[in-house]
């Protein structure tokens, strides 16, 4: 769909420059998604692979692959292509699709009408949950339960819904401190 190098803004690499690649296409449905112009990959159309990993290779060391659901595609040839050159791999996903890939971290943000499948859950580095309302939390535990012992947890406000949930996340991260808190610095400072 995109790509362009930015900030990555969010969760356990915030601050960490990257080369984004937004893949098309994602039937999870979140209703506060704010990439839904991502959901019909038939709106994109599509970008030679050794094409995304020359433009990578200008910019950054990282790659972050994202969308949409990346996963609904085989991320394996990308993967491979962008690791032979150095870059790291990493993805964001809701984990509803086959892993497929070579990856060097994965961030997964499970969503409640598409739950992820238990091989993600065991390879995610980083567990991202959105709190968008109170029974969030809730199951932001039964998915910690599932991934491994080393895996990072955080927990991001919903943009929409965050002044409201702030407060929330504060206070439950001071009482499960195994959590952290993860804000999306990219929207304040305004870039992509
Ligand atoms: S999984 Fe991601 S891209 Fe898909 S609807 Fe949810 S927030 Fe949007």
């Amino acid at each position: 769909m995109e790509e362009f190098y930015t900030i990555q803004g969010e969760g356990y690499h915030t601050g960490t420059a990257a080369y984004f690649i937004r893949i098309g296409g994602c039937d999870v449905g979140c209703h506060w998604c704010d990439v839904k112009e991502s959901w019909n990959a038939n709106l994109h159309p599509p970008t030679l692979t050794s094409t995304i990993v020359e433009n990578t290779k200008k910019y950054a060391k990282i790659a972050v692959i994202t969308g949409g659901e990346p996963l609904m595609w085989d991320m394996s040839r990308i993967t491979t292509l962008l690791q032979s050159q150095q870059i790291k791999t990493h993805i964001e996903t809701s984990g509803a699709y086959k892993l497929t890939g070579e990856w060097d971290w994965i961030c997964l943000s499970p969503k409640k009408m598409k739950l992820p499948n238990e091989e993600v859950h065991k390879n995610a580095d980083e567990l991202k949950m959105i709190v968008f309302n109170k029974s969030d939390f809730k199951f932001a535990e039964e998915q910690a339960a599932k991934v491994n012992l080393n895996c990072e947890l955080f927990l991001q406000a919903e943009w929409s819904n965050r002044s409201k949930m702030t407060p929330l996340i504060v206070a439950y991260v001071l009482k499960n401190p195994k959590w952290k808190i993860s804000i999306q610095t990219h929207k304040y400072l305004n870039i992509p």
